[in-house]
């Protein structure tokens, strides 16, 4: 019996890990194929690829065949695109446990809920997310995990804790003196902080995430107020990219989003009180402005059932609309705009809901789905290997019914993922 046990043991082990940890060689036939990088829908296309999950070739299925006779998976009723990327995401954060119920969270069981949350955004089409900002590396230990094959989850790229003064948004203020607690990331004056960037470095993070300004969750601060200062700014984006790693800067404030940007920051998260100059600095330099406008619903719904302080939810109220109107107004201005949602903020796996509010805020869906593709790999650095269905890019594929480009919202339904050749779920074969 034992035995028998053990054998069906080995089996259920080799069916649940091998997606994880092999790629075969194979083939995927889509009915539709959206091309992010022209905007055009490709009929009938058959997308193939070798054991290391790589793109080898893509073509009019009539014209292109499988590897040595390799039965191609049958998504001819749906539409394949890119795997989506997230590029603000916190996988590790409880969407449930804000204020002081996340004090109650220890390191090792925020790990835990990252795996959890991995597995959520992977099977809702993000084959990729950049996470910035988690507590005690276990947004490291998540990234690793994930590759080597132990846990499902997303491509990711880390932050490790992010950086910020103390007393503002990415310190932690909840307690009183005498508990002499500080966050991770908190370092004041341009040294400290450059040793807070080789730190971070040190530890495994791949970019580095600041905080510029105040932020809502966080407790007696101002979104609009100014924190890292210019030179603090400069002294960061400086050792970062000396170390090969890019920086992400929270800013929600008009004064700290300019100073960011003429720091050398590469991209600026929320974006909510961007004006017309800091709108021209993004475009003379090349930044990318990060909206998360689908979380304000959630805050102001749910916010204070998920412990979030009352004072969040007032600074949610005074902000949220004016990100969504400057959210618009940059992308009429013509600015970088990468998809990113504060996933974590919000429920994971929720991120497509993030489309829709992109859509009803005057972008074009198909700029919203370069938004979440073509652009966000550049944002990562991955652009060539992520972000689109072309040869010698990963084989993260995903599919859905309908055509997003009349219905943005069907990318909150995806029936299809693969990640690097391998299947993570296939709703189109269960019929
Ligand atoms: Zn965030």
């Amino acid at each position: 019996m034992g035995r028998i046990l053990g054998i069906f043991c080995f089996v259920l082990a080799v069916i649940v890990t091998a997606p994880l940890t092999f790629a075969a060689p194979g083939a995927v036939r889509c009915g539709q194929l959206l091309d992010v990088r022209s905007g055009r829908m490709l009929a009938d296309q058959l997308i193939v690829f070798d054991t290391n999950g790589t793109i080898t070739a893509l073509g009019p299925a009539a014209s292109t065949s499988a590897p040595n006779g390799a039965v191609a998976i049958d998504l001819s009723s749906a539409t394949c695109l890119p795997g989506l990327i997230d590029v603000h995401t916190h996988l590790t954060g409880d969407p449930n446990s804000s204020g002081y119920q996340g004090l109650g969270i220890s390191v090792p069981r925020e790990a835990i809920i990252g795996a959890k949350n991995a597995r959520l955004t992977l099977r809702a089409g993000f084959t990729a997310v950049r996470n910035v900002g988690a507590s005690g590396y276990t947004d490291v230990a998540l990234r690793d995990g994930i590759d080597a094959g132990d846990i499902e989850g997303p491509r990711m790229l880390v932050s490790g804790p992010p950086l910020g003064i103390t007393g503002g948004h990415c310190d932690d203020n909840l307690l009183p003196f005498e508990y002499h607690h500080k966050a991770e990331g908190v370092a004041d004056g341009p040294w400290a902080a450059r040793a807070k960037v080789r730190e971070t470095v040190k530890y495994g993070a791949d970019l580095i995430k600041i905080c510029a300004s105040g932020g809502v969750l966080s407790k007696g601060d101002q979104p609009g107020t100014p924190q890292y200062t210019l030179e603090e700014m400069q002294a960061i984006a400086e050792e970062a990219h000396k170390l090969g790693r890019k920086v992400a800067a929270h800013a929600h404030g008009t004064q700290s989003i300019k100073d960011a940007i003429r720091a050398g920051i590469d991209s600026i998260e929320h974006s909510s009180l961007i004006d017309d100059e800091g709108i021209a600095l993004a475009k003379q330099h090349g930044t990318y402005l990060v909206f998360d406008i689908y979380n304000d619903d959630f805050i102001l719904q749910e916010g204070a059932k998920a412990g979030m302080l009352p004072e969040s939810i007032e600074k949610e109220k005074k902000i949220g609309r004016l990100q969504r109107e400057n959210f618009r107004h940059s992308y009429q201005s013509g600015a970088k705009i990468a998809f990113g949602t504060d996933s974590g903020v919000y429920p994971h796996g929720d991120n497509a809901k993030q489309f829709g509010k992109m859509v009803e805020w005057g972008m074009k869906p198909i700029d919203a789905i370069q938004a979440a593709t073509i652009r966000a790999a550049d944002l990562l650095g991955w652009s060539a290997k992520a972000g689109a269905l072309e040869p010698d890019h990963y084989a993260d594929i995903i599919a859905v019914s309908g055509d997003p480009l009349s219905d943005v919202r069907v990318l909150e339904s995806v029936k299809f993922v693969m990640k690097n050749g391998a299947v993570i779920r296939n709703d189109f074969s269960a019929k």
